[in-house]
């Protein structure tokens, strides 16, 4: 009785949003992470780890107005249109892919839901409706991770429900911000432009809700990673760290991925640095500018690493991205689930601690 009560509620609600002027604005067709598709029984699959975020990209027939070197959805990109990272991304029904969050979200198979957007001009009308879409039916965390052109584009995310938001700023430094991503790779970006966005951002959502992405292995040292996680963790946003992964018809598809040591040491670094434990000026760096010394004494080092947590994935709340900057055969990055004891093993010789 009570459950029927719950479902007519629910679809009043639906009814009202239906009616509304941002139904009008609700894509028809989302893409959908291979992994998430699953999760939301899209499709029929067996996963190494679920993920415990759906995750939805942005359908255009077209590709990103942007042309970010990494990304195969940039303008300029040879890339497979349905991919980003190694991840593959089918297309849906818009309404087959709400149907089933509302079902994966009463089952607890999912705790968040992930909107990701490519950048073009009525992006921010199709991310309301979905944000809205969603909040109208589930009690689910959103979290969106997309280019905002100003204070007013985060408000109105706010007001449709979304609890977190993700702006980009994938380069460690200004030079390498510029290059990949900024004029120079013929794209819109702007490093300084990036930080204001990040602060309204954080006046609006509020701190611990903001987040930002940074790629490993895009030319940077370690010392400038670092350096780049504690300027994040300072202003109060929350940096994730991604692998730089090397895609078939993207500026950078013949970069090499970073050395599974060198993601550890930054992972753990990353960890300290987020949790308060030790900060980037305590930290000591060898001639080429690579992690010799974390700050902190050696047993409490090794107690933080055999714990295995800086070496899951770093994000929002619930957020596992199961294999996108790795094949589930390894080597892995970000690891989606608790560290097996053999897996503490090897992260512990893979960080080459003296
Ligand atoms: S803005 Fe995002 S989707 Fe567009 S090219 Fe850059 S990384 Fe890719």
């Amino acid at each position: 009785m009570r459950d029927s009560m719950k479902f007519q509620a629910r679809s009043r609600a639906v009814k009202r949003f239906e009616v509304g002027d941002s139904i009008k604005c609700l894509p028809e067709l989302v893409r959908v992470s291979l992994g998430s598709a699953v999760v939301l029984r899209l499709l029929k699959g067996k996963l190494d780890a679920m993920p415990r975020t759906v995750y939805l990209l942005t359908y255009r027939k077209n590709k990103c107005v942007a042309n970010c070197s990494f990304c195969p959805q940039a303008k300029g990109s040879r890339g497979r249109a349905d991919m980003l990272s190694r991840v593959s991304w089918p297309v849906f029904p818009t309404r087959q892919v709400l149907r089933g969050i509302e079902k994966a979200v009463e089952n607890s198979r999912i705790g968040r839901v992930c909107l990701q957007a490519l950048n073009y001009p009525e992006v921010f009308q199709h991310l309301l409706a979905f944000a809205k879409a969603v909040h109208s039916r589930v009690n689910v965390p959103i979290s969106v991770s997309c280019q905002p052109l100003n204070r007013k584009n985060m408000q109105g995310l706010a007001e449709a429900g979304v609890e977190r938001i993700g702006i980009p700023l994938d380069a460690a430094t200004e030079e390498l911000f510029e290059k990949v991503k900024g004029s120079s790779a013929g794209g819109p970006y702007v490093w300084e432009e990036q930080f204001k966005l990040l602060s309204e951002a954080l006046e609006v959502f509020g701190k611990g809700k903001v987040s930002t992405h940074l790629i490993v292995g895009l030319g940077e040292t370690e010392r400038e990673m670092v350096e780049a996680i504690q300027h994040c963790v300072d202003i109060g946003v929350l940096p994730a760290l991604f692998a730089f992964t090397p895609i078939s018809g993207t500026v950078l598809e013949e970069n090499p991925q970073p050395t599974v040591s060198q993601y550890r040491r930054l992972q753990l670094a990353r960890h300290l640095i987020f949790h308060g434990i030790t900060r980037y000026e305590d930290m000591l760096f060898d001639k080429e500018e690579g992690i010799s010394n974390f700050g902190i004494n050696k047993e409490t080092l090794m107690r933080i690493v055999q714990e295995g947590k800086p070496f899951l994935t770093s994000g929002c709340p619930k957020c596992n991205r199961p294999y996108y900057n790795e094949k589930p055969s390894g080597p892995i990055y970000n690891y989606p689930k608790p560290l097996t004891e053999k897996e503490k093993v090897q992260v512990t010789r893979e960080l080459m601690l003296s």
